[in-house]
């Protein structure tokens, strides 16, 4: 692999629009980033163009004048009118390179502002450092998990629940079809869901817009997290020191990470963790989607056997894909991540052997491990489509970010069910692949 010396197409987001999937995702929130307006406004289009939702994020809008004297009279000004027009329980503040870079300190501004504004006392605000320089997207995320939980969790008498952290993003689908399933399970009201994007990011169409979407992890539950028997961080297998380890770390609550349930194993592993959790057995209804995974793999075995595939996109979705391409007799030969994580080589070569591991790479990297491999198939996001064009390679669209495809909110590759909707995505690709004499 050549040095690139400039990323050139990357891979991964910036760090601060992962925070706002965190943000989004509890009750009554509005996120706002300090920085300059361009952040906010190329994120903002960016998530629409996935969710094909409106996504508001305010912006302390720095400019020359800011980036000298330091920011405080905008975040609070900003902070102000955020909390007056939208009327939000909490506001979220993700920070962006400029911020950083003058080093403002955000705690100190809230905790002046709070004096200042005794209205806005009631709004709870949280603050996560997210310059894009020390990370992508996928950080973002975990940074602002931690700090819902560092903010809102308070430590009371314990309680009976669980906490179920949802460590990498998926989709408002994935979100609803977790849900259910632990409701089927009989888990009803005793686990909280961190975030909750399932109505956030895929809302019904209604007359009125709400300006703050309905849905998100209620904040009395968010409170409890502290208190919870045990916490289960689901697609979280790489990244450490989220919400799940801060939980355990300040209020002792038992910590277990699992990879994304994707394919037969992971599932497997996720539901053997919640019987475990739980104390009660998988739900018949499940023990027969196994089967109808096992049987649409073995379905269309031959058809897929060798295809020689390279996966990219966020770390535990790409690791997940992997291990279901093995499942399925596939050659996984390339996995690769914008991320820069030691961990994701360690898994990528456990989950599949032999592949071709890159961390931290941008497109220009994984387009020459593509031609270098001899791939027939990729799977990724749509931001891969210039490598597809160029090396005349399909791509199938699975993951953030997804502009020129419909129903990313409704996506779901996650449990036996998800997998067995791409296990048929996949063969009926490769038949179309076939057939165009691809
Ligand atoms: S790289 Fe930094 S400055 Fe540029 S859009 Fe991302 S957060 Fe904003």
């Amino acid at each position: 692999m050549s040095e690139n010396y400039a990323t050139v197409n990357p891979c991964s987001m910036c760090m601060p629009m992962g925070s706002v999937m965190a943000f989004k995702g509890i009750e009554g929130c509005m996120p706002i980033f300090h920085g300059s307006q361009g952040c906010s406004t190329y994120m903002r289009l960016h998530l629409a163009h996935h969710y094909r939702e409106p996504v508001d994020i305010a912006s302390s809008a720095l400019s020359e004048k800011g980036a000298v004297y330091g920011g405080a009279a905008n975040l609070k000004k900003g902070l102000l009118n955020v909390i007056q027009g939208y009327g939000p329980k909490v506001v979220g503040i993700a920070t962006t390179c400029l911020a950083e870079t003058i080093g403002d300190d955000v705690a100190q501004i809230v905790r002046e502002f709070q004096q200042e504004e005794p209205s806005a006392r009631e709004v709870a605000i949280i603050s996560a450092s997210t310059p894009s320089y020390s990370g992508s997207h996928e950080e973002g995320y975990n940074e602002a998990l931690k700090a819902i939980v560092r903010t809102l969790a308070k430590r009371g008498r314990p309680n009976s629940r669980f906490n179920l952290v949802i460590g990498s993003i998926v989709s408002p689908a994935e979100v609803r079809q977790i849900k259910s399933m632990l409701n089927e399970w009989g888990c009803g009201y005793d686990y909280t869901l961190l975030p909750d994007i399932s109505e956030t990011f895929d809302a019904p169409l209604a007359a009125d817009y709400p300006k703050i979407p309905e849905g998100g992890t209620p904040l009395a539950e968010i409170a409890e997290m502290a208190n919870s028997r045990e916490t289960l961080t689901v697609g979280g297998s790489v990244l450490v020191g989220g919400a799940g380890d801060y939980l355990e770390r300040e209020f002792g609550v038992h910590h277990t990470r699992l990879p994304l349930p994707i394919g037969v194993e992971l599932t497997d592993r996720f539901v053997g963790t919640l019987e475990e959790i739980t104390g009660l057995g998988l739900p018949e209804k499940y023990e027969r989607d196994r089967g109808r995974l096992l049987d649409a793999i073995i379905d269309c075995h031959k058809l897929v056997a060798g295809v020689r595939t390279a996966v990219f996109g966020d770390t535990d979705m790409v690791l997940g894909v992997a291990k279901l391409l093995c499942e399925m007799g596939m050659d996984p030969r390339v996995l690769a991540t914008g991320s820069k994580n030691a961990e994701f080589i360690r898994w990528g070569e456990k989950m599949a052997p032999g592949s071709e591991v890159l961390s931290g790479v941008d497109f220009s990297d994984i387009h020459e491990s593509v031609s270098r491999n001899d791939i027939d198939l990729l799977i990724g996001p749509f931001t891969g489509r210039q490598i597809s064009k160029a090396e005349n390679i399909p791509l199938l669209r699975v993951g953030l970010p997804n502009h020129d495809r419909f129903g990313a909110s409704r996506q779901m590759v996650l449990g036996y069910e998800g997998a067995t909707r791409l296990v048929d995505g996949i063969a009926n690709f490769i038949v179309e692949m076939n057939e165009r004499g691809g």
